[in-house]
């Protein structure tokens, strides 16, 4: 919206009235419905699991479902954010770098999202300091209330025009009482009361503790917690209670008396095997038929749709509850020891291992201590590997190492961004025979750089939303493995994030000596794809296709990766869509 469509559609701004709350032209209130999810008594609740698995429900009941998260940090996007500390970075088709939630919204939904899913503290002040700078907030003194939180109301209604949402999900980051988070919530409160009954509903995730020492759930911090979000004038509906074991019936009666929730809507979110699993003990609890009810959407819902959505879902968690095999991936990754850096990766192998009817165990491989000496016992008891996307120089030389083995040893192979570059150093040194080949980002002398940095990224300085980021379509040339894999499509949406590629300059030698690159940038000499034909599974892919794998519709990439860990031919996947073909 620019700044004169904004003024107009204030309508109530004056210098002698409090109120400041634009609305977007064209919105129309009670539209669209609002579910704001908070947390209380810590983060990493999985409020994102829960917010997405509603919302999942609603849309398969037929209903528009569009997502937001909204976090509380001063960084304008995920982008330079450790993984270590935060979990992924999460990359959306048009190069937003954002919150890991935001792929399990993508994954739950089976939707692309935009940059208007998601807005941190920093994108919000900087639109209201911009706004100052522009003189729109004509001679008044800019406050936290009403313009900071005034500016998050309008981007939730933004969302909702521009996606015909019935129902927006808001998710916001962080724990009820945090100061950073503090404005959100206010904004929300009076986003309920400006929506009017019916139109917001408001779930706070809790947890319940379970002390070793006691061996009882006590509900103790949960009750202060809420009481924390009902100071704050907020009247959750829904509660949902995080927990290692079911929560007792006792526990969730106790929970009710103290927070005016009926007990029906204290809703247990133990511990399960897949968080797949979720939407379905929602539904058993009846979540979701509370849900239309609080909210008024009973003539929004199709029966139809949900009858035929429903059972799709079913299938496929019937395939994550009973698989017929069982097989090994290792993974060699940098943050070995936390598994939200690699949250989409270890979904993409759960979506191929239920598509094949396999359980995929994930085996860890710190390969700061691997080299070719022992690189065999490492990979003893892997029935495939991974080397997925990483930054810098540790492990390298074992990753490098971890490759050979699978070249030379017939191992099914997937490397993904990093790994394509580690599988690219990996030939040109040991087949090409190019003593030193290494990438620049490691040895920036080194004398064969067959991995350099893109040449569109030299001109760049400071770190932050810059590197070849967000979806591209990737020619795929006809028969190779790549080819098949992908349904014989003859291009594919793939997401990326680098600054690194291989050198042009060394293609032909390496192609001469049997690497094949079976995908490319349409209209530039960057290499995306790269397969060795005489192995049955060794792929590698500048693009992160852990990304786009999604429940029902798995990476081709890790199906051909699990299949061929099983044994399996690599090909045949035609029926599965995967990563969006075109
Ligand atoms: N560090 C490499 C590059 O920047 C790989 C990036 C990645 O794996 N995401 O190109």
């Amino acid at each position: 919206m620019d700044s004169t469509e904004l003024l107009s559609s204030l309508s109530n701004v004056s210098d002698d009235t409090e109120f400041y709350t634009p609305i977007p032209a064209g919105y129309t209130k009670g539209q669209v419905k609002y579910i704001v999810v908070t947390g209380t008594v810590m983060s990493g609740l999985g409020k994102g699991i829960f917010s997405s698995s509603l919302a999942r429900l609603m849309q398969s009941k037929g209903l528009r479902v569009a997502p937001i998260k909204l976090e509380g940090y001063l960084n304008i996007d995920s982008g330079t954010l450790n993984p270590f500390r935060h979990g992924e970075v999460f990359v959306l088709d048009d190069g937003m770098e954002c919150d890991m939630d935001l792929g399990t919204y993508e994954r739950m939904l089976n939707q692309d999202l935009t940059r208007d899913n998601f807005a941190t503290s920093g994108q919000i002040y900087t639109s209201v300091l911009e706004r100052e700078r522009r003189g729109e907030y004509l001679g008044r003194d800019v406050q936290m209330i009403p313009h900071v939180t005034a500016e998050v109301k309008l981007r939730l209604r933004r969302l909702a025009l521009q996606s015909k949402a019935d129902v927006v999900f808001v998710e916001i980051g962080g724990t009820v009482g945090d100061f950073e988070n503090g404005y959100y919530i206010e904004a929300m409160r009076q986003l309920a009361y400006e929506e009017g009954p019916a139109n917001v509903l408001f779930v706070a995730l809790t947890f319940i503790l379970e002390p070793p020492s006691l061996g009882e759930q006590k509900s103790k911090a949960a009750q202060l917690g809420i009481k924390q979000l009902l100071q704050m004038g907020i009247q959750p509906s829904i509660i949902a209670c995080r927990a290692q074991r079911e929560v007792s019936e006792k526990v969730r009666e106790k929970i009710s008396v103290y927070t005016n929730v009926p007990k029906a809507r204290v809703f247990s979110m133990h511990d399960s095997e897949s968080i797949y699993l979720i939407p379905s003990a929602m539904r058993e609890a009846q979540i979701d038929q509370q849900v239309v009810h609080l909210l008024d959407l009973t003539d929004r819902v199709r029966p139809s749709v949900e009858r035929r959505e429903w059972s799709r879902w079913q299938s496929f968690v019937d395939r994550i509850l009973s698989p017929r095999s069982e097989v090994t991936i290792g993974i060699t990754g940098k943050y070995v020891s936390v598994r939200d850096s690699y949250a989409s990766l270890l979904m993409a192998l759960e979506h191929a291992g239920a598509h094949l009817g396999a359980k995929v165990h994930a085996k860890w491989i710190d390969t700061s201590e691997v080299s070719d000496d022992n690189v065999a016992s490492a990979l003893a008891d892997v029935d495939g590997i991974i080397v997925p996307g990483g930054f810098g120089t540790r492990g390298a030389e074992g990753k490098i190492a971890c490759i050979r083995h699978a070249r030379e040893n017939a191992m099914p192979y997937l490397g993904l961004c990093y790994g394509f570059q580690m599988a690219v150093i990996e030939f040109a040194r040991n087949v090409c025979k190019l003593a030193d080949a290494n990438s620049t980002e490691i040895d920036p002398k080194c004398r064969n750089p067959v991995i350099d940095i893109l040449p569109e990224q030299k001109k760049i300085e400071g770190l932050g939303g810059n590197m070849r980021l967000g979806g591209r379509d990737v020619a795929i040339r006809p028969d190779t493995l790549a080819s098949r894999i992908l349904g014989g499509a003859a291009t594919a949406r793939l997401r990326f994030r680098h600054r690194y590629e291989v050198d042009p300059r060394y293609i032909e030698p390496l192609e001469s000596a049997g690497l094949v690159f079976s995908g490319k940038a349409p209209d530039q000499p960057i290499m995306q794809i790269l397969e060795l034909p005489q192995h049955p599974y060794f792929v590698g892919t500048q693009a992160h296709p852990e990304l786009t794998s999604r429940p029902l519709h798995p990476s081709p990439f890790f199906v051909g990766l699990v299949a061929a860990a099983m044994g399996r031919e690599a090909t045949g996947l035609k029926e599965s869509p995967g990563d969006a073909t075109r």
